[in-house]
């Protein structure tokens, strides 16, 4: 599904990702855990092609194909979807006007017939019923005055419309209080499906506690050091990260 190696990645001109391999499988949930500036963002914006992330040296492939060749609006349409960390909000904006417009330019390029209102209405029905969410979001401009818990639930919304082949939720946690996190988790567990893969991004293994994760990655100084099963993540909530250090070792 995805497979990334020897990824290499500055931002403003300052070396984060020093060497990253990672390999994801179709149907998994993989988490990725690490210390606060660790490059765990850095990795969900480089793979999603985001502007100011370059890539030096290493390579992503994405079912086969060159994923950083693609422009990021090639890539969501390929199936790969950010929520980010802080989504951006576009005042003014009908919110499900920008969602059905966001299908259909990716169903265009992937040569599917694009949704007439009556049929994207019909999925948006059917979103909001299995992932049990009012539908009250839904005309307000994107983003525009929602709270940390709305602005989840709508990025969960999102990744439900879209579905996605390969969804990267990147999470601080922090500001995020339980019924928001249980609405990820929910979200997250509605939509696994056996061949979509998620990339879970977090500081904190308290998400973990409601996502059980098929794999557990940890991520410290821009690279993976320690990979596991979901057993890793509750070790990381005991010990901390500080035994992580002498897993990281100085460029030769
Ligand atoms: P994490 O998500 O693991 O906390 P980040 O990927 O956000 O870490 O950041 C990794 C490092 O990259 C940090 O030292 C951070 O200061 C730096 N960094 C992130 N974004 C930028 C940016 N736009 N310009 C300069 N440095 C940045
Ligand atoms: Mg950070
Ligand atoms: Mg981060």
């Amino acid at each position: 599904m995805l497979k990334i190696k020897n990824l290499h990645a500055t931002v403003g001109g300052k070396e984060i990702l020093k060497g990253l391999d990672l390999e994801l499988e179709p149907g998994k949930v993989h988490a990725i855990m690490g210390p606060n500036g660790a490059g765990k963002s850095t990795l969900g914006n480089v793979l999603a092609g985001r502007e100011g992330f370059e890539v030096t040296e290493g390579s992503v492939t994405f079912q086969g194909r060159d994923l950083l060749a693609l422009a990021p609006e090639e890539r969501a349409a390929e199936g790969v979807f950010l929520a980010f960390q802080y989504p951006v909000e576009i005042p003014g904006v009908n919110n499900t006007y920008f969602l059905r417009a966001a299908l259909n330019a990716q169903r265009k390029y992937r040569g599917e017939e694009e949704l007439d209102s009556m049929q994207f209405l019909k999925r948006v029905r059917e979103k909001l019923s299995v992932l049990h969410i009012k539908d009250e979001l839904l005309n307000r401009g994107v983003n525009e005055g929602f709270s940390g818990g709305e602005k989840k639930r709508n990025e969960i919304f999102q990744l439900a419309v879209l579905e996605p082949k390969l969804a990267i939720l990147d999470e601080t946690d922090s500001g995020l209080d339980i019924d928001a996190l249980r609405l990820v988790a929910d979200g997250v567990n509605t939509m696994r499906d056996p061949e979509r893969s998620f990339l879970v991004i977090t500081h904190y293994q308290r998400l973990l506690d409601y996502i059980e994760p098929d794999a557990v990655h940890v991520l410290a100084d821009g690279r993976i050091v320690e990979s596991g099963g979901p057993e890793l993540a509750k070790e990381l909530e005991q010990h901390g990260y500080a035994w992580i250090k002498d897993r990281v070792t100085p460029e030769a």
